[in-house]
């Protein structure tokens, strides 16, 4: 098994680096790696290889994880749609990033959880880039003023960024645009702090890199 794992990995490490080499040398990537499909010893097994920042995108499977693991020096990020009745869980848990701020009612309500707890969050606005009912996420036109309002009005959120699921289509041109479209707002709040354009998963990380993604979140292709 930690044969296979170490394929995988030194193989996504190896095409991130041709990606974000390609688009600029200084481009630096993070790698995610998403468990939903693994277990916790084959977590283990790439925390020796050298993995740190893992993700998860259910808060119950997040919490057993995070506890069975405690021991290792791990960061753990929260993936998927936050249920509002989880909202609690996730904030005792105190993930390093909640990937999925995904509309400014989440936003208000986690953030006056935190301000009971007198605790911060970081966070990464969702934004639904390729308009896809399916999807969780802020409409792209709304994005920037939800930002804006997040920002001002919710001090207990520490926005880092954006993050964006790519379309869902066989076309490759399709899903280019909603990564060029998530980048485009992404720039747009580099003046606001934003440091982190989270887009890219297990089929199409490299392009997500080449239109200029820094952080990849990525499952299947690593523990399958
Ligand atoms: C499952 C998941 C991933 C990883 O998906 P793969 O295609 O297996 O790499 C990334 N991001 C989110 C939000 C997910 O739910």
């Amino acid at each position: 098994m930690k044969e296979q794992l170490r394929k995988n990995l030194d193989e996504i490490i190896w095409n991130i680096e041709q990606a974000r080499i390609t688009l600029n040398e200084h481009h630096i990537v993070k790698l995610v790696a998403v468990g939903k499909y693994s277990d916790e010893e084959s977590i283990k097994t790439l925390y020796e290889l050298g993995q740190r920042a893992f993700g998860e995108n259910q808060v119950q499977q997040l919490q057993q994880r995070m506890e069975n693991l405690e021991e290792l020096p791990l960061e753990w990020h929260m993936l998927g749609h936050l249920q509002s009745n989880k909202v609690n869980k996730l904030i005792e848990l105190r993930p390093t990033l909640l990937q999925s701020l995904d509309s400014l009612k989440l936003a208000e309500m986690l953030n006056s959880k935190l301000a009971q707890k007198e605790q911060k969050l970081s966070c990464l606005l969702q934004i639904n880039a390729a308009k896809e009912e399916s999807k969780s996420g802020v409409h792209p036109d709304e994005a920037f003023d939800i930002y804006q309002q997040i920002k001002e009005s919710y001090p207990h959120i520490k926005l880092k960024g954006v993050m964006s699921i790519g379309a869902h289509v066989e076309d490759e041109k399709e899903i280019q645009k909603s990564f060029e479209l998530t980048h485009k707002i992404y720039d747009s709040l580099k003046n606001d702090g934003a440091t982190i354009c989270s887009m890219g998963m297990s089929n199409d990380y490299e392009l997500a890199i080449r239109c200029g993604s820094n952080l990849v979140r990525i499952g299947s292709k690593i523990f399958k």
